[in-house]
């Protein structure tokens, strides 16, 4: 028998490149291999899931056994990958099992930023990026009344948002002046914020937090500007880092992520990487519509058939009810303007090059029906 594809990770880039590839090869084995659970899970739920009301079984989609024999692949659960040796194809675990390959395929997703805060409550300070950290937090919520949460981006202001389906007042931070930023010119970006204070989320923008302490009851803040923010507990969503040290130790070459070239393949023969651990054409983008198309194409490669990934234009849901927002930011470096067309229900903007082409938008309110339109006229994000 062939030594298997193996593909480390069971988050979404895992289960949709083996599903993909199930679709076009049935018969070459497979192993997925992950420290942690290994059930299916959408990941963005946990932005949403307190106001849905799922318990953590609930948010488990699919067990690990089920996506076994649905995969027909070999699953292995709390297995924990410690060294690659990309000569000798081989994985070894942390156990001391070595385990060859035809193919390995690194789905290793993204670690969170950790600010670098002093204090003696730094330690406390949550993070959630993956179901067990959404236990933790989600269990940590019992008798809260105030969360600071630290960074007004995507991350931020969805749980933001979701905190107060439980009657919990987010108190959100950021240096900069109005919620996601990056992605948002500043008339979006105030009615995001008007939007949502409207309903009950507390923004302290132009300030980041310096100190965490512990107090009698939960956490004092020390600020930028000298001022003191309490809550009961803290929640970091500064972004997102790709795991890149398993790869960076197998000698493969790095950057912001694990390099790959647009079939996915490292700078290591039969090493291929896929989802948030992934630089494509220089770019790291955490998002699940980038998950799908590399999940295509890798399969697509793995069944004998060399592909490239291509990236359409892929505007991002923002999961605020208090405030439908939808962003496509133009490209990075791209030249243009916004153009801001604001009424009551709602704001469009546009970001325009100078042929008057448009190159990016951002919708709220009633303006998100137009996403389909808007999205058509973009070009694509990778060709
Ligand atoms: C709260 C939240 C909300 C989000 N909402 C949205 C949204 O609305 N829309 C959107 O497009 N995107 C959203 N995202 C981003 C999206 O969920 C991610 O881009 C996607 O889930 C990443 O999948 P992944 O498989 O690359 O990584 P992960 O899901 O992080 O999976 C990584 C896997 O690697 C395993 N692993 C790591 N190291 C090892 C090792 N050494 N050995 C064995 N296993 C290992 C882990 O156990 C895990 O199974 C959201 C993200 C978060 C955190």
């Amino acid at each position: 028998m062939s030594h298997p594809i193996i593909i480390i990770g069971s988050g979404l880039a895992a289960y949709n490149l083996a599903r993909e590839l199930r679709k076009l090869d049935t018969a070459t084995p497979l192993t997925v291999i992950s420290r942690d659970h290994a059930g299916f899970y959408s990941k963005p739920m946990l932005s949403n899931a307190l106001a849905g009301n799922k318990s953590i079984q609930q948010l488990v989609m699919k067990s690990a056994e089920t996506m076994a024999s649905e995969l027909n692949a070999t699953i292995l659960a709390h297995t924990e990958i410690s060294a690659i040796d990309a000569a000798a194809q081989t994985v070894t675990i942390n156990d001391g099992r070595v385990l060859p390959y035809r193919d390995l395929v690194l789905a290793l997703g993204a670690d969170p930023i950790r600010l670098p805060l002093s204090g003696n409550g730094a330690a406390g300070v949550m993070s959630v990026n993956d179901l067990d950290d959404f236990a933790k937090f989600s269990a940590a919520l019992e008798g809260v009344k105030t969360v600071a949460i630290l960074g007004a981006g995507l991350i931020g202001c969805e749980f933001a948002n979701d905190l107060l389906a439980r009657g919990i007042k987010p108190v959100v931070l950021d240096p900069s002046n109005w919620p996601l930023s990056r992605l948002l010119p500043a008339e979006a970006g105030e009615r995001l914020a008007a939007k949502l204070t409207e309903a009950g989320v507390e923004f302290k923008m132009g300030v980041s937090a310096s100190a965490v302490d512990a107090i009698e009851q939960g956490y004092a803040l020390t600020l930028s500007d000298g001022s003191i923010v309490t809550a009961d507990l803290v929640l970091s969503a500064v972004g997102l880092r790709s795991r890149t040290q398993l790869a960076a130790a197998a000698g493969l070459t790095i950057n912001r992520g694990i390099v790959v070239d647009r079939q996915l393949q490292s700078s290591a023969a039969h090493i291929y990487a896929v989802g948030d651990c992934a630089e494509v054409a220089g770019l790291t983008l955490p998002f699940v519509l980038p998950i799908m198309q590399q999940a295509r194409a890798l399969a697509a490669t793995l069944a004998g058939t060399p592909t490239v990934v291509k990236y359409p234009a892929m505007p991002v849901v923002v999961k605020t009810p208090a405030c439908p927002t939808v962003v496509a930011p133009p490209a990075i470096g791209a030249e243009g303007d916004w153009q801001v067309e604001i009424a009551d229900d709602g704001i469009t903007a546009r970001f325009v090059g100078s042929a008057d082409e448009l190159l990016g938008f951002a919708l709220i309110g009633a303006a998100t029906s137009q996403r389909q339109a808007m999205a058509q006229q973009l070009p694509p994000v990778l060709v």
